[in-house]
């Protein structure tokens, strides 16, 4: 129950170790197809770009900005939190220029911040921001974000590496140009591969830069040989047959329990998960409108020792949560309900060894109140 990987899905397991084949075998391209469709259900879009990148949800990230981003590009860069910090990195190690619209730990993107912003730097070609912000718990508003960044004729760079499966997305209702997720939050998978996703007018940019994609291995114009449709697939590098296994077993699990049915399942468990630590006295640091249900931040009592209190849920239940990151550091603890980690039980041995652990450390908090107030929640 930390900020990711989460829990993997037995029949995730299961498929990761079936036989490996070869990454041009006609088997295996069938199901790169079936990956592809279904992971445009889970980005919910018809965007023909739509694929996994072999790599961990970072790669993701520069997937976009290298493609995206060229030198001397001004790039509006918001940060709420660490990975906000990394967007920056990216584009200036892609030769941009980034302008920051900065805002505090915990709190959500200020739209007005990022109007003003787009207002006083007409000739910026990117807005980039993070959804759902697993240091703090954080989610922004997509939908306004992007509105707001169209009608300043930028496009899009949103980072969903903890949205998908946990919280709604979606990217042709909402006109997002570019997105890039991850395997190990709320799909439940290994972690490794990158989902990414982008529309038309985001390969517009692609493929008219005035010089090539820094990156060869993340160049999508090269990368498209191997991912594309309706060509000849050519050798690009040799694709992580058994993590595509993987992938393609957690987008088949999604489809089966349908994307808002996996939404509500996430908002419920993280309900309960909140009323248990509420009663025991324990504080979210994120308002409740902006607060995500699959990454939740919350308050270390006063006096406790934060990694005591990790290091004895770990060894003595075999649970771990997350510690604080960044500004957050030894001030917060990060508790995951992502993808097949979000189950009631986990919610009832996270609460009741929570309470065990810090009452018997003597801390300041309610004992006797927490399991009552998760069964009542998960009833509810
Ligand atoms: C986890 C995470 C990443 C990075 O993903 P990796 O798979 O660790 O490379 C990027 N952005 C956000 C918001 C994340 O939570």
């Amino acid at each position: 129950m930390g900020p990711g990987p989460s829990d993997v899905h037995p029949r995730i397991l299961e498929a990761l170790s079936r036989p490996t084949i070869g990454h041009l075998d006609p088997a295996f391209v069938g199901m790169m197809e079936q990956t592809k469709a279904l992971l445009q259900y889970a980005f919910q879009t018809e965007n023909a770009l739509t694929m996994p990148v072999s790599a961990p949800g970072s790669a993701g990230m520069e997937t976009c900005f290298a493609n995206l981003v060229e030198p001397g590009d001004k790039v509006i860069v918001c940060q709420n939190g660490v990975f906000g910090g990394r967007m920056k990195e990216n584009v200036e190690r892609c030769g941009g220029t980034p302008v920051m619209v900065e805002d505090d730990w915990g709190t959500a993107v200020d739209l007005q911040k990022v109007e003003e912003t787009l207002e006083t730097n007409p000739d910026a070609k990117i807005l980039a921001f993070v959804h759902a912000e697993t240091s703090t718990g954080a989610q922004s508003d997509a939908k306004e974000l992007v509105a707001l960044a169209h009608a300043h004729d930028c496009l899009t760079i949103v980072d969903a590496v903890t949205s998908l499966g946990g919280t709604p997305i979606k990217v042709d209702e909402w006109e997002i140009d570019s997105i890039y997720s991850g395997t190990q939050k709320c799909l439940s998978c290994t972690p490794g591969i990158s989902p990414i996703s982008f529309s038309e007018r985001a390969l517009e940019k692609v493929r008219n830069r005035s010089g090539k994609v820094q990156s060869w291995f993340l160049d999508l114009n090269l990368v498209m040989g191997y991912w594309g449709s309706g060509q000849k697939r050519a050798y690009h590098h040799t694709a992580p047959v058994n993590a595509l296994y993987g992938l393609h077993e957690s987008l088949r699990i999604l489809e089966e329990e349908g994307l808002e049915n996996a939404w509500a399942r996430h908002r419920k468990i993280h309900l309960a998960l909140k009323a248990g630590l509420e009663a025991m006295g324990l504080t979210f640091i994120v308002d409740e409108a902006h607060r995500l249900p699959q990454l939740n931040a919350v308050s270390i009592p006063e006096g406790v020792d934060d990694a005591a209190v990790r290091g004895r849920l770990l060894n003595e239940y075999n649970l771990e949560i997350g510690a604080g990151l960044g500004a957050l550091a030894g001030k917060v603890w990060r508790i995951g309900l992502m993808g097949h980690s979000a189950r009631a039980k986990n919610v009832l041995l996270c609460v009741g060894a929570l309470e065990a652990v810090l009452s018997d450390m003597g801390a300041p908090i309610n004992t006797g109140v927490t399991l009552a107030a998760v069964q009542k929640a998960l009833q509810a």
